[in-house]
């Protein structure tokens, strides 16, 4: 695997997200960006996509609307808005970095499976770029604590990109809801448990029809030590690899011995 460390001072670098392209957070991002990197390019979802996980829009054609120079919305997912990116809008050159985000909210443990930002990395991942997904957590209704990741963006930046890189591989960071002053230094972490879901909100229409709200309340695991839910939790900035090879590898040895 290709180790590709690089200069971002010189880096074309391509933004997306999946929180729309008039999301705060992606402001946020652009602008820390264009002080960091050579030329920034934003495409993004014209209209919030949080929860869309890696969907691509297949049954209907889609739509680019350029709305400045390097500015553009897609009209569908955060991976149609990757892949758009680098094979239409971009194809003259490709980026040398993608970026997605950033989130409103963190991606932690499984939440990771089901989020629009980590797909907009993935994609970006998967067309052979190194890709980071970026998330400001916010807990309990706080407002945003935008500054905590713009204060910070630029040393996790920098340090992640003159890293070795091996191919496909994804970085989540996750910026936790605490002031950029009482950040506690950076951890790199494994993948939590956190799991979505367990509350639903039942009601009815104005029809009398029975409907259900998934509501966003999870079932977590903070006191795991090493983990990216344990790192936020103590107020470190957690960063994890994450792959799309999704084998569980312990189990080939057990799986083939049981076909045999
Ligand atoms: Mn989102």
């Amino acid at each position: 695997m290709p180790a590709r460390p690089f200069d971002l001072s010189r880096a074309r670098v391509l933004i997306s997200n999946d929180d729309g392209i008039h999301a705060p957070g992606l402001r946020v991002l652009e602008r820390a960006v264009r002080r960091l990197a050579k030329e920034v390019w934003v495409v993004a979802p014209e209209y919030e996509q949080s929860a869309a996980s890696h969907s691509l829009t297949l049954r209907r054609p889609l739509r680019i609307r350029r709305l400045s120079g390097r500015r553009y919305a897609v009209d569908g997912t955060p991976t149609d808005s990757v892949l758009l990116a680098v094979r239409e809008i971009m194809k003259d050159r490709a980026p040398d970095l993608v970026l997605s985000g950033i989130n409103r909210g963190g991606n932690l443990g499984e939440d990771v499976t089901y989020s629009g930002t980590i797909a907009a990395a993935m994609e970006g991942a998967l067309l052979g770029f190194p890709a980071v997904a970026l998330n400001q957590l916010s807990e309990n209704g706080h407002p945003v604590k935008w500054g905590t990741a713009e204060h910070h963006l630029a040393s996790v930046l920098e340090r992640l990109t003159s890293a070795p890189w091996p191919a496909g591989v994804l970085m989540n960071v996750n910026f936790p809801d605490v002031p950029a002053r009482a950040t506690r230094g950076v951890e790199i972490t494994r993948q939590g448990r956190r799991k979505i879901g367990g509350v639903l909100v039942q009601g009815r229409d104005p029809r009398g029809e029975p409907y259900y709200w998934i509501g966003s309340q999870r079932t977590e695991d903070r006191a795991r030590r090493g983990t990216d839910l344990g790192a936020v939790s103590q107020g470190a900035i957690s960063i994890t690899p994450l792959t799309l090879d999704l084998t569980h590898r312990p189990t080939l040895g057990t799986l083939k011995r049981a076909f045999d």
